[in-house]
């Protein structure tokens, strides 16, 4: 029996980032048929056309438009090309102060008690919604938590060609 729709996006609901798309909804071998319920409803909750190849998390997403695969953001904004870092195109906010943190990390629970904490906040530069939150040591590099290997996934796994923006 196939996934009710209405499950998948209870699951959508409850945040859905690629690692758990990956581990957790793909692919059933019994139910073939979920990732493309999962983006069909990726897609019909934006008002773009371009088409959700992965779901980066809940307000980004990697899509193959008219110029290849760019990392695009809930509200259309394109922020890159989709094998660059899209927090790079991002306004940051840090913050380290010791009582902004203390609420991620309580004293003496931090990794080492000599670090200094910083929490990064990206937002989109059109419509400045918030797009990741990470704390990190202070001067850590911008990075992002993973770039899907697209190709292997869609070829791979759901045995299928990458959709392309044609
Ligand atoms: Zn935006």
């Amino acid at each position: 029996m196939s996934t009710d729709k209405s499950q998948i996006e209870k699951l959508i609901d409850g945040t859905l980032p690629w690692p758990e798309l990956r581990d957790d909804v793909l692919p059933d071998p019994k139910d073939p048929e979920r990732f493309e319920t999962t983006i069909e409803i990726l897609q019909e909750r934006v008002d773009w056309d371009d088409r959700i190849l992965v779901p980066l998390n809940d307000h980004l997403y990697v899509v193959a438009g008219d110029d290849g695969r760019t990392v695009k953001a809930e509200c259309g904004h394109e922020l890159c090309s989709a094998d660059e870092n899209w927090k790079l195109e991002c306004d940051i906010r840090a913050r380290e102060e010791q009582e902004e943190t203390a609420e991620l990390y309580p004293e003496l629970m931090t990794p080492d008690p000599d670090w200094t904490f910083q929490i990064r906040e990206y937002f989109c530069p059109e419509c400045y919604s918030l797009l990741d939150v990470e704390a990190v040591p202070a001067g850590y590099p911008i990075l992002q938590k993973f770039e899907p290997d697209i190709d292997t996934f869609y070829e791979e796994w759901l045995d299928q060609p990458v959709p392309d923006g044609q």
